[in-house]
């Protein structure tokens, strides 16, 4: 027998199910992922390897809101890939200077800690608001906590599930961290109430992505900035998943004028290229670290700085936050025609929803399989939830498409 011909542009021979079948014995079963095996993507558009065509309207749950592969993003990849890759923080590069002084620009904040992914923001924003606590607040050794909201999505490391209230996240994975308060999301009374002369840090999400893209009440995070700033501990704000252009804003703070102490970024930092995450923050804050105590071999890379700036400069112009907003409208009113058929509530901020559909028409996961065989790919989250997380790059039309998909599928 003969091995298959893989060329360069086509590395695997096998079709969709033999690959999916493949994976089953190899790969550790931590995913659930829709029978779709994607090959190749531009855009918005995404496409498998039977050359099935389907509009991406998760984006890789925000790592793709320029889309896949903006031109500009790949140029300054494949720039700085053939320049500079990797030296480890044991030396300075010539591309994290400027990523730096343009993130915290961007972001109103004085300095920043690189980091990789997600969890490690939240890992490093937690240790931060630690050292805070003890070197600046006062607070006696090893009594520091933080409190967090209820239906919280922070990540998945031991000690971000230690203040995870879900079940499923935790189960199985103790001894947990202590040191963390758990109260409901949107309650100023519970926070108020929580919060005493142990607490470092606030940590909360401006909006809830995984639970269903919640909103808190107008007045919330406005709330949140008061009693933090009256009680003397930190606002963290955890904006991997909202921030980046999402919601119309380069933060989801901004829609209440609030700024935090700390701002957690990661998932669009990256432009869907390489894992960048950042802790942005207040020099007070940020200022307690000197060297050897945190780090990371790859945080900071002069290619993940490279990305990360050309990110930075996509939203220097206010482009992508503009069509979040105007694009935000076509959707919060398709759904809204579709309150009553098929879909029994929903939320929305910017190109961002959390869509309720009625449980006697299916599951979520089954509603997503309806809208991928519609060749419309989104993913559920909760029962009967839906997000629609589209690429801010999505014409107006493309986003009529999906809806009058979503209207069909629920037809
Ligand atoms: C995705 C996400 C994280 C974790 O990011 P990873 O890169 O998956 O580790 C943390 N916080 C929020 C709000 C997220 O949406």
């Amino acid at each position: 027998m003969t091995a298959p011909v893989r060329t360069q542009d086509s590395p695997e021979t096998r079709g969709s199910e033999e690959l999916i079948r493949a994976e089953e014995p190899v790969l550790a079963h931590n995913y659930h992922p829709l029978p779709v095996v994607v090959s190749r993507a531009e855009g918005t558009w995404v496409e498998d390897v039977e050359g099935r065509r389907y509009l991406d309207m998760l984006a890789g749950y925000s790592a793709l809101n320029f889309g896949h592969r903006h031109p500009a993003l790949i140029e300054a990849a494949h720039r700085q890939l053939d320049r500079l890759t990797l030296t480890s923080r044991a030396f300075h590069n010539d591309r994290l200077a400027e990523f730096a002084e343009r993130l915290a620009a961007l972001t109103g904040m004085d300095m920043v800690l690189p980091m990789n992914t997600g969890a490690e923001a939240v890992e490093s924003g937690v240790k931060v608001a630690r050292k805070w606590a003890y070197d600046v607040k006062g607070v006696p050794a090893d009594r520091a906590t933080i409190v967090v909201a209820a239906d919280n999505f922070h990540g998945r490391t031991t000690t971000i599930v230690s203040f995870s209230t879900d079940e499923t996240a935790r189960q199985g994975f103790g001894p947990f961290t202590p040191g963390f308060r758990i109260v409901p999301y949107n309650d100023l009374a519970a926070l108020e109430a929580a919060v005493d002369e142990t607490t470092a840090a606030v940590l909360i999400e401006p909006i809830q992505g995984e639970a269903g893209v919640i909103i808190p009440d107008d007045g919330y995070l406005a709330g949140v900035r008061e009693l933090t700033r009256r009680k003397g501990c930190l606002f963290v704000a955890d904006e991997i998943q909202s921030g980046l252009g999402r919601t119309g804003s380069t933060l989801a703070v901004e829609h209440e004028s609030v700024v935090p102490d700390v701002v957690l970024l990661g998932k669009a930092l990256g432009g869907g290229i390489v894992p960048v995450s950042a802790v942005v923050g207040r020099r007070e804050v940020l200022g307690v670290l000197h060297p050897g105590e945190h780090g990371s071999t790859f945080g900071g890379n002069p290619l993940a700085a490279a990305v990360g700036t050309a990110v930075v400069e996509l939203l220097e112009t206010g482009d992508f936050q503009r069509r979040a907003t105007e694009l935000g409208a076509i959707l919060r009113d398709g759904l809204t025609g579709l309150v009553g058929k098929g879909v029994v509530g929903f939320r929305s901020r910017g190109l961002w929803a959390g869509v309720d559909i009625d449980p006697a028409l299916g599951t979520g996961r089954e509603i997503s399989e309806r809208l991928m065989r519609e060749g419309i790919l989104a993913k559920d989250t909760h029962g009967s939830t839906i997000r629609l997380a589209p690429p801010l790059t999505i014409t107006a039309e493309e986003l009529e498409g999906a809806l009058g998909s979503l209207e069909k599928v629920l037809r």
